[in-house]
């Protein structure tokens, strides 16, 4: 989330300003690409349990749809703010580009925190949102998904507003919904395995063995336990993973050397991903600072949490053991700190690509409910891992070529392709 020193818009600017250059893009593209086309910031007036009323923030931005309809989530989270939606609006944006999805990029959000919300209450700010925004939105022009502590229920309540407005069935208009209600097999497990499918790749390009290998983790939500359970899965081993402890209003790491038990954790774990630290103790788990997942000695690194997690005044506590960083969440690396990743040669998957899962995913999604043929969850990630597997390549292939950082390789590819497709479109 923005605070006074970091603002993650800026940092999406100045990681645009810098391909650009790269690019050479002529001033138009660069006026039109590094800010959201349309942004819509409204309020959601909400009759309480109590019976007062209060009226919510929301937010819809619009960054790019010139190669589709705009695509993302929508966050609930007590710290957001307009500008941190158009950040994530315009990463989106990146993101269907790099992994070649037929889709421009969008985000939202409501000031709120769930936690201290009822679900009726959280039932009538989704709702609101789409009253706010339905005729904006739509299967055919912007699709919502989840995001941060909005959940396939949202999904289900925001599409049933939609549909109630509209007058008839449109399940194109939202991803992320629940299986048998239109949503996709594969779609809860795709950001974290789309994560993992880079880091196989990676490894496999540096002929490292996932066995040989053991990674701390930062988060413990629906992107990090995926991830966590096919790592394990392949062989490597999670020595730590950190959580929001919602009581104490901090962070907690929670360290086992042999290996946390995806198992055994999710079962202390409750709905927002936080981690019961009296219970973890009583299981024999180290629990330590929650900066502490940064400075364990891995050969990977997970931040799977929120933005600006690795700056400039930890970045020097990550471990000469690391070889791997891959960005499950968005925006978890300033740009200061990342030119200290870029420096120590860590091989950095950028969050565009390495968090795509979620987003191709729910284009797989999308397609399954336009059609009302819904596919088996192997097909689906199946088609996820091929699709995952040929954007790493893409962007891998690139970095070497050209010797470029992973990161700047990832937006050349996706820029270039977003801007071309303005250009084709006569906008620029
Ligand atoms: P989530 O709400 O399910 O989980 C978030 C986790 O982070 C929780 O375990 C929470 O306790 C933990 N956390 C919060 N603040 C923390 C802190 N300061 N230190 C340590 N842990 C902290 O969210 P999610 O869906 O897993 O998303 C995580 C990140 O991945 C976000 O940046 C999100 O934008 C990004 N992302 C998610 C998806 C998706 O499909 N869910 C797709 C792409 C990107």
């Amino acid at each position: 989330m923005q605070t006074k020193e970091f603002n993650p818009f800026d940092m999406a600017q100045s990681q645009f300003d810098k391909v650009a250059e790269i690019l050479g893009l002529d001033d138009g593209t660069r006026q039109l690409l590094r800010n959201p086309l349309r942004e819509y910031h409204f309020g959601i007036p909400v009759r309480m349990d109590d019976g007062t009323f209060q009226v919510f923030r929301g937010f819809r931005v619009q960054h790019n749809d010139a190669r589709g309809p705009s695509k993302g989530g929508i966050r609930f989270h007590p710290q957001e703010t307009a500008d941190t939606v158009k950040a994530l609006s315009m990463w989106m944006t990146w993101k269907c580009a790099v992994v070649g999805i037929p889709l421009g990029g969008g985000k939202g959000g409501v000031i709120c925190d769930p936690h201290n919300l009822s679900m009726r209450e959280q039932e009538q700010i989704c709702r609101g949102w789409v009253r706010q925004m339905s005729k904006n939105v739509g299967p055919l022009n912007d699709v919502p998904a989840p995001d941060v502590m909005t959940s396939a229920q949202h999904m289900l309540w925001m599409l049933d507003e939609y549909e109630v407005i509209e007058g008839s069935k449109n399940p194109g208009f939202i991803t992320g919904k629940p299986v048998g209600m239109g949503g996709s097999l594969g779609r809860t497990e795709a950001t974290g395995y789309g994560v993992i499918f880079t880091v196989r790749e990676a490894l496999n390009d540096m002929g490292i063995s996932p066995e040989d290998t053991r990674a701390s983790v930062q988060g413990f939500g629906n992107v990090a336990q995926h991830a966590i359970r096919l790592y394990s899965q392949m062989g490597g081993t999670v020595v730590c993973v950190s959580s929001w402890d919602q009581q104490d209003q901090k962070s907690y790491s929670f360290k086992k050397l042999s290996g946390v038990d995806i198992d055994e954790l999710l079962k202390i774990t409750d709905r927002f991903g936080g981690i019961d630290k009296a219970k973890a103790t009583n299981l024999g788990y180290e629990v330590l600072d929650g900066d502490a997942w940064i400075e364990q000695d891995v050969e990977i690194l997970l931040p799977a949490a929120l933005e600006n997690q690795i700056r400039e005044d930890n970045v020097d506590k990550i471990s000469a053991k690391v070889k791997i960083i891959a960005e499950g969440a968005n925006g978890p690396t300033t740009p200061a700190a990342d030119k200290v990743i870029q420096e120590r040669g860590i091989f950095l998957i950028p969050d565009f690509l390495a968090n795509a899962g979620g987003v191709t995913c729910s284009y797989f999604e999308q397609v399954q409910s336009n059609m009302n043929y819904f596919w088996e969850k192997d097909e689906v990630l199946g088609k996820l891992d091929v699709k995952m597997t040929a954007a790493f390549q893409a962007v891998n292939d690139l970095a070497k070529k050209r010797n470029m950082y992973m990161r700047d390789a990832a937006y050349v590819i996706s820029i270039s392709r977003v801007a071309q497709a303005c250009k084709d479109r006569g906008w620029v």
